[in-house]
């Protein structure tokens, strides 16, 4: 059992309490004592290692209508691209030249048959020595199962907001069909990967306090929280942005949850200018784009992501650069 004590309030980690959640994410003077706690725990579980990961993105075509996203399926002007099968592989196998790990993600696009996403996995399997991730959106268990018996290792699927009103409102879809598919996704072995977003509209930090407690019942085993940032052509192009440092403190929150959880220093926080931050608030993975150059500036799914044309090897090395200007060491 452990129990943190963090200003006027006591965390019960095995049996966290959604207010004593919800208060610590509204209490500015616990954030000091937090965020200590959440490093402590981070480097008792991983020590100094940050783990890196490959991330190509290969089709921005998505059938989903979610009211954030700049690449939703309203989104007319959008320019399209898909990577054909064997770009897709060569692309993964130059990634794991570099990267332990690779991940493979798009939008929803049914132009990738589950068959045809398992062989592209079982070709990258057969040519690397890597574990392969797949954030690819809601299948069905056979369509999993397929993947997973390709050699796919790890599964991404945020739920995004645990708010089922909120979650109906932004996805015109229901919130327990996102779980079942996270749950059809662990019942099949992948390590499965959740997440939501700080400072979506409509928010509190009570909703905020329950996304925790949905990765903690979950039982995912990487989490990417990240700050909402407002697209321009969508419907919510006029919102305020998630704030970064909130973000922060949810993401602490995670590691005091989910000790030995993976949490990237998500690529949204990265643009608020939070790596280095959310590395010593408990962070312990870090993403890097392997998508070809030609693609990236199309990926739109929010402004400001990285689409600089620097070669995966260069990029990586400036990375340990900077993991090594803070005491860490790339993975
Ligand atoms: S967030 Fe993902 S699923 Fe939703 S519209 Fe964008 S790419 Fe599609």
């Amino acid at each position: 059992m452990a129990l943190y004590t963090l200003g006027n309030h006591t965390l019960d980690t095995q049996q966290p309490d959604r207010d004593i959640l919800a208060a610590l994410i509204g209490d500015e003077t616990v954030d000091a004592e937090l965020f200590h706690a959440a490093n402590t725990l981070k480097i008792r579980q991983f020590g100094n290692k940050v783990f890196v990961r490959g991330i190509i993105e290969f089709s921005n075509y998505c059938r989903c209508t979610c009211a954030y996203c700049g690449i939703n399926a309203q989104m007319t002007h959008t320019k399209r691209y898909r990577m054909m099968p064997d770009d897709l592989v060569n692309a993964a196998v130059c990634a794991a030249k570099v990267y332990r790990t690779v991940i493979l993600q798009s939008g929803e696009d049914l132009f990738y048959t589950a068959k045809t996403l398992a062989d592209i996995v079982r070709r990258i399997k057969e040519k690397a020595n890597c574990a392969v991730t797949l954030s690819i959106g809601e299948r069905t268990l056979e369509e999993y199962r397929l993947m997973r018996e390709a050699g796919a290792d790890r599964f991404l699927l945020k739920h995004e907001t645990a708010n089922a009103v909120l979650y109906e409102s932004l996805h015109g879809a229901a919130l327990e069909t996102r779980l079942g598919a996270q749950r059809r996704i662990k019942a099949l072995g992948f390590e499965l990967g959740g997440g939501f977003m700080v400072g979506l509209p409509g928010q509190t930090d009570e909703i905020l306090a329950e996304d925790l407690l949905t990765l903690v019942r979950e039982r995912v085993e990487m989490a990417g929280i990240g700050p909402f940032i407002a697209h321009p052509d969508t419907d919510l192009g006029n919102a305020l942005d998630g704030d970064p440092h909130k973000t922060l403190k949810v993401l602490a929150l995670a590691r005091l949850l989910l000790p030995g959880c993976h949490l990237p220093s998500t690529t949204a926080l990265n643009v608020k200018g939070g790596m280095k931050n959310a590395l010593l608030c408990g962070a312990d993975v870090i993403m890097q784009k392997a998508t070809p150059f030609e693609y990236r500036q199309l990926y739109d799914i929010y402004p400001g992501r990285d689409a600089q044309e620097v070669p995966l090897e260069e990029q990586y090395e400036t990375l340990k650069k900077r993991l090594a200007e803070l005491g860490l060491s790339a993975e």
